[in-house]
């Protein structure tokens, strides 16, 4: 779970330190245009502190540094110069001088609710996001009876759309947050808790497809089928502990050691299973070469073990039970006949 916050947060990141660029690209255009065409003091002011701060915060933000504050720097800047603008069009343009629409800032409205969502999450998002909605709606409340018919309507529609968006972006991000949780279980219900690598269902999964594609294609397919030898004395010599700490390190060794394409996942207990589209025979010289890597490693805790490996190969109108049960009799003959050894069947 923690490593997942760790990617979504990383994941925020990355998308700050790609939109913050065009944002400051943005300001910087708007700054230089105001200046050619219009002498507008206060949106001058505006323009250069979120410029200077985005500056700042991204440079935070690259250096992986005090991200939260960045972040919530920045949400309280932003939200501080909406409200404020709101007040500005209001009473400045639209009142004083009698102008008729809110200007080009409301282009940004919909990326500056996006922001608050993203920072915030869904349920703090709607509570933040209202408190700004009512703090403009009040702004356009306290000025109403002064307000040329013209600017009523633009107002209008600016609340509107501002309580669309929020609606919208708060039912999104529990959408959002559905399915990475979806994601997420359908991802650890493939996975072994134990060992990180594929477990049962996944090979099952697996499986079945090999076999509807050995059934439909020329393609062949071989299974290598192995088990620790006297594993439940390394457990009652070492403890569990230990025991857990060899699965984990065993299923690193085959997993670094895999062949490109083949799938390889735990079984159960301490048995484990290599999938390989190479035939039979070339599948033991694989299980042979696991059996060695395995024999000649040193196992933190437990120093040496050894294990028993069943081979067998796609056979024409096997099904998932008569394959498992010839490469099961592998193991077992493997075993009976003194262990650490590759059977083919
Ligand atoms: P053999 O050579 O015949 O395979 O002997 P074995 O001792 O390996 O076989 P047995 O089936 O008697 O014992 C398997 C043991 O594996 C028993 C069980 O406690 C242990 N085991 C199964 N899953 C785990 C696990 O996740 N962690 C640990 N530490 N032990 C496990
Ligand atoms: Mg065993
Ligand atoms: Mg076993």
């Amino acid at each position: 779970m923690e490593k997942t916050g760790k990617s979504l947060s990383e994941l925020k990141r990355s998308i700050y330190l790609w939109v913050v660029p065009f944002i400051l690209f943005a300001l910087t255009l708007n700054t230089i245009l105001q200046n050619l065409f219009v002498e507008d003091k206060f949106d001058a002011i505006v323009n250069s502190t979120l410029f200077i701060w985005f500056l700042f915060s991204w440079v935070l933000l690259y250096k992986n540094r005090f991200v939260r504050f960045s972040e919530y720097s920045n949400l309280i800047l932003i939200s501080f110069f909406h409200v404020s603008t709101v007040f500005d069009v209001i009473y400045n343009d639209m009142v004083k001088s009698g102008g008729g629409d809110l200007g080009d800032f409301i282009i940004w409205t919909p990326l500056y609710l996006t922001f608050i969502f993203f920072t915030l999450g869904p349920k703090r998002g709607i509570y933040f996001s209202s408190f700004i909605f009512a703090c403009t709606f009040i702004n356009g409340i306290l000025f109403i009876g002064q307000l040329p018919s013209k600017s009523v309507d633009s107002l209008s529609q600016f609340y509107f759309a501002n309580l669309v968006y929020i609606i919208v972006l708060y039912f999104t991000q529990y959408l959002f947050r559905a399915f990475t949780e979806v994601e997420l279980v359908k991802k650890h219900a493939y996975l072994d808790s134990l060992t990180g690598i594929a477990n049962r269902h996944q090979i099952d999964a697996w499986l079945e497809i090999k076999l509807r594609e050995s059934k439909q294609t020329d393609k062949s397919f071989s299974i290598i089928f192995f088990d620790i030898d006297y594993f439940k004395c390394i457990n009652d010599r070492y403890g569990h502990k230990i025991g857990d700490s060899v699965l984990i390190e065993l299923a690193g060794i085959i997993k670094d050691n895999l062949a490109p394409g083949d799938l390889f996942g735990r079984w159960g207990g301490e048995e484990f299973i290599v999938i390989t589209d190479t035939i039979s025979h070339e599948a033991i010289g694989l299980a042979e070469y696991y059996r060695k890597i395995i024999a000649a490693h040193d196992f933190v805790g437990s120093g040496r073990i050894t294990c028993s490996f069943g081979v067998t190969g796609y056979h024409q109108g096997d099904s998932m039970d008569t394959i498992l049960n010839r490469v099961d009799k592998g193991l077992y003959r493997s075993k009976e006949k003194g262990r650490n050894l590759v059977s083919i069947i």
